[in-house]
């Protein structure tokens, strides 16, 4: 009998699916001729096939048959106002107006910078680009430029987008030795590891390691205050602090990638733990639902961005600071002031209470990380506080995670295959309570795949 009900209930979870969401087949089928697994992002993919939105609208999404989903996936944490929000629309559509870019700088640049550089504390000096991808390629390359050197330290599965350098132990390393192995994704050249140094988050001790032999080759350390893709892991008290001590002692500059964390404060996890960064690397949230990436920090590094600047560093890039992006991104930002931040970081305590407390309920083991309005659901037990704990979690949980997946599709709830849920404004306890209880009904309903097959998530 062993494993029947199991195979059961997975069957009638990928019928249903795929019975709700007919043509969004019918569109991968199709796309799927002509755009490699047939998308251009890695991270929309999930089994067996994405399903194809067609309008969003505030905190709601309506895919191609027909049905309606909550949005906690809200384009894997961009968009803080959900969907199509009357100002940001308005300020987008009356720049639209009068031009996407017109070759030359524009009022709303230095407007948008001057509002972030008066919120986020490290930013003096900020520039513009298109994507997070830039910003930590822009930050690198300014720490590098400043400090006379090449290398710089990386988190094991730290994520600062898809870049050479950066490209480095995205998925954690899993030997067991002491200090992580170093390994770059495919197509990256080998060359990058010997400018990369990898350490695992949370260990200072490691840190200073490194600095110790190499700090003559050694131009920064970057690090996410809360370690984003690799698992919504928080930092352990006093971790930022011991990084900008160290920085500080090894004379090596600190970059904080704030691209998701920006959101957790007015003035980002910098201005929430008053450890202050050299340079921040921002994106995201700041477009209003726009491509856009940002690096700033300290004058005496940003100013050599300067044309001018005897020591000038090159930075280009055709649709750099568009006037649509930063109409969007400005509006966006006003509305998410002190107000709005604490309402849904309130949020994201209840959601995250609320889905443990079904874990317990429904008698299976796991956590709830992440912090603030993006929530994160771990199947595993004990402290987790760097990424190869989050992989001992995906191991662990073998097929749980993308049945609760589907299954919650099934019940209106988008979000992220890997388990991670990010709020936005036009949210309220009501989407909220919704999530925790497709979750709870879900896992119930799963219960019995968990006895057959995964018995060690079961509580005593
Ligand atoms: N850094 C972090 C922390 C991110 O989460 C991301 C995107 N998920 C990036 C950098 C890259 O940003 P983009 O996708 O805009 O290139």
């Amino acid at each position: 009998m062993k494993g029947k009900k199991a195979e059961k209930i997975k069957k009638e979870i990928f019928e249903k699916y795929e019975e709700k969401t007919k043509g969004s087949r019918e569109r991968d089928e199709r796309a799927k001729r002509c755009l490699p697994g047939g998308d251009t992002r890695t991270a929309t993919y999930f089994f067996p096939y994405p399903i194809y939105m067609v309008e969003g609208k505030g905190c709601r999404l309506y895919d191609c048959d027909g049905n309606e989903y909550i949005d906690f996936l809200n384009n894997y944490t961009s968009l803080i106002h959900g969907h199509a929000h009357p100002r940001i629309v308005e300020a987008a559509r009356e720049q639209l107006q009068k031009g996407t870019v017109l070759g030359a700088p524009g009022d709303i640049q230095y407007r948008h910078a001057e509002h972030m550089c008066s919120r986020v504390p490290s930013l003096e000096m900020i520039r513009y680009c298109n994507s997070g991808t830039e910003a930590t390629l822009f930050a690198l390359r300014a720490a590098r430029a400043y400090t006379g050197k090449d290398a710089y330290i990386k988190m094991d599965g730290g994520y600062h987008g898809s870049h050479d350098f950066v490209d480095v132990n995205v998925m954690p390393d899993t030997s067991g030795s002491e200090l992580p192995i170093a390994h770059v994704e495919r197509g990256v050249p080998t060359s990058v590891l010997n400018e990369v140094y990898i350490v695992p988050f949370n260990d200072l001790d490691a840190v200073e390691r490194v600095l110790k032999e190499r700090k003559d080759r050694i131009a920064a350390i970057m690090v996410e205050p809360v370690l984003g893709a690799g698992g919504g892991i928080p930092p352990e008290p006093g971790y930022l602090q011991g990084m900008r001590e160290l920085a500080d002692r090894y004379e090596v500059l600190l970059i904080f990638d704030e691209i998701i964390t920006f959101r957790m404060h007015t003035g980002g996890m910098q201005a929430l733990t008053g450890v202050i960064p050299d340079i921040t690397a921002l994106g995201k949230i700041i477009g209003g639902g726009f491509p856009i990436g940002a690096f700033g920090g300290r004058k005496e590094i940003m100013e050599r961005f300067a044309p001018f600047h005897p020591e000038n560093i090159r930075h280009t890039g055709t649709f750099n600071g568009n006037n649509i992006t930063l109409a969007a991104g400005l509006a966006a930002m006003e509305l998410y002031d002190q107000a709005a931040v604490e309402r849904l970081n309130a949020l994201g305590d209840r959601m995250r209470r609320g889905l443990l407390q079904a874990m317990e309920r429904v008698g299976m083991k796991g956590q709830v990380l992440g912090m603030g309005s993006v929530i994160v659901v771990m199947w595993r037990e004990g402290k987790t506080t760097k990424a190869k704990d989050a992989v001992d979690s995906v191991v662990s949980a073998g097929a749980l995670p993308t049945l609760l997946h589907l299954e919650m599709l099934c019940k209106g709830i988008y979000f992220a295959s890997r388990g991670m849920f990010a709020l936005s404004t036009p949210m309220s306890e009501e989407e909220v309570d919704a999530a925790v209880e497709a979750f709870e009904s879900s896992l119930e309903y799963l219960r019995p795949v968990v006895e057959e097959e995964l018995p060690h998530l079961l509580r005593e």
